[in-house]
């Protein structure tokens, strides 16, 4: 089992190592840090006012925890997901964002899909117990998982018996966005921040310069594939080397094709996705790792506001056209240029 919070912790460590040595050019970037949401997270905020803009994030992440938390009996989704059935009224933002999660699943046939959380537990990816459920388990915990039943209504949501949802998928996308709007609420014009696997770069660096990201090359101890110059983007990636376990030489890991109830196998180690917004990038990151190489950049080319960087099991990098001139693969590393 590889512990997430171990690779959140170089992908961040490999990000700061980039902003030192790239921007340290005023002392008004204040720093935070925070661990939630299972995962660390760090960031630098650009201060112009002196405003404690870390304070505010902290709570930004813990109301954010808090809305998106399985675990916790006082939390609308733990009542949801206990609901025998039955209707329940839900914070606004919860409804929100599942009517969003919805449309992604819509659009994704499922790749996406928020009512799989039977099937991330039976593979213990919730406690770290982990096992193999038979097929017999998968196709009867499957029974449940059909999100097109998922009914909502203003803030009423109703799930068939025995569905339970988890935003594991897309909550720290949906963190990212709740964190950019408070920073440019409070006049933030230069940030970064990483939480998880989740980046976002508000603005430019204070000489103007695009920030730049590491994108990590899967199962390699911190080295990168490449690194991507922007501004005002998520760069969000879900691959199978952030969280898994290995049994009888096999790898297992934490993202689910809901077709199969198994493990996705689509011949990809990584996918990055960079969006003007973290919910659609953490959400079409999680789907294209599970609808694969060709299917995802057939749903990219009818996109027109994504890019796309997708690491294959064998190591080839392919990145969309409009990468072209902000992503640089590292030395000696095979790469596709995918067209529209
Ligand atoms: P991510 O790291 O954003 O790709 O999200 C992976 C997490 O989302 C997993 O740890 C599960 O909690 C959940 N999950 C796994 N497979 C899926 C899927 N196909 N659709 C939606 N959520 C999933
Ligand atoms: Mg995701």
């Amino acid at each position: 089992m590889v512990d997430l919070r171990k690779t959140s912790y170089i992908a961040a460590a490999l990000a700061a190592a980039m902003f030192f040595s790239g921007c340290r050019s005023s002392a008004e970037y204040v720093e935070g840090e925070m661990f939630a949401m299972d995962t660390y997270m760090t960031w630098e905020v650009l201060e112009e006012k002196q405003k404690s803009t870390s304070e505010g994030l902290k709570q930004v992440i813990s109301e954010t925890e808090q809305l998106l938390s399985v675990t916790r009996e006082d939390s609308d989704l733990y009542q949801l997901n206990t609901s025998a059935g039955h209707s329940v009224t839900v914070d606004a933002a919860l409804a929100e964002l599942l009517s969003r999660c919805l449309d992604f699943a819509e659009q994704t046939d499922g790749a996406l899909n928020p009512a799989l959380y039977p099937l991330v537990k039976a593979w213990g990816f919730t406690t770290g117990e982990h096992r193999v459920p038979v097929e017999e388990e998968r196709k009867a915990l499957l029974a449940y998982t059909d999100w097109r039943e998922i009914q909502i209504s203003e803030n009423t949501v109703t799930l068939p018996e025995s569905m339970e949802l988890d935003f594991g998928a897309v909550g720290k996308g949906y963190l990212t966005d709740q964190c950019v709007d408070y920073l440019t609420k409070n006049q933030v014009k230069s940030a970064l921040l990483r939480l998880g696997g989740n980046i976002y770069a508000l603005g430019s660096k204070t000489d103007g310069s695009d920030w730049r990201v590491g994108i990590e090359l899967p199962f390699s101890d911190g080295e990168l594939a490449g690194v991507l110059s922007v501004q005002n983007r998520a760069v969000i990636t879900s691959g199978n080397y952030q969280r898994y376990f290995e049994q009888d030489g096999h790898l297992y890991h934490h993202i689910i094709d809901g077709k199969t109830g198994a493990p996705a196998e689509s011949g990809l180690n990584s996918v990055t996705v960079i969006a003007h917004d973290g919910l659609t990038g953490d959400a079409l990151s999680t789907a294209y790792f599970v609808m694969g190489l060709e299917a995802s950049a057939e749903d990219w080319r009818n996109r027109e506001d994504i890019e796309v960087i997708w690491i294959t099991e064998n190591g080839k990098i392919c990145y969309t056209e409009g990468l072209a001139d902000c992503f640089t693969a590292a030395e000696g590393l095979e790469t596709e240029l995918i067209r529209r």
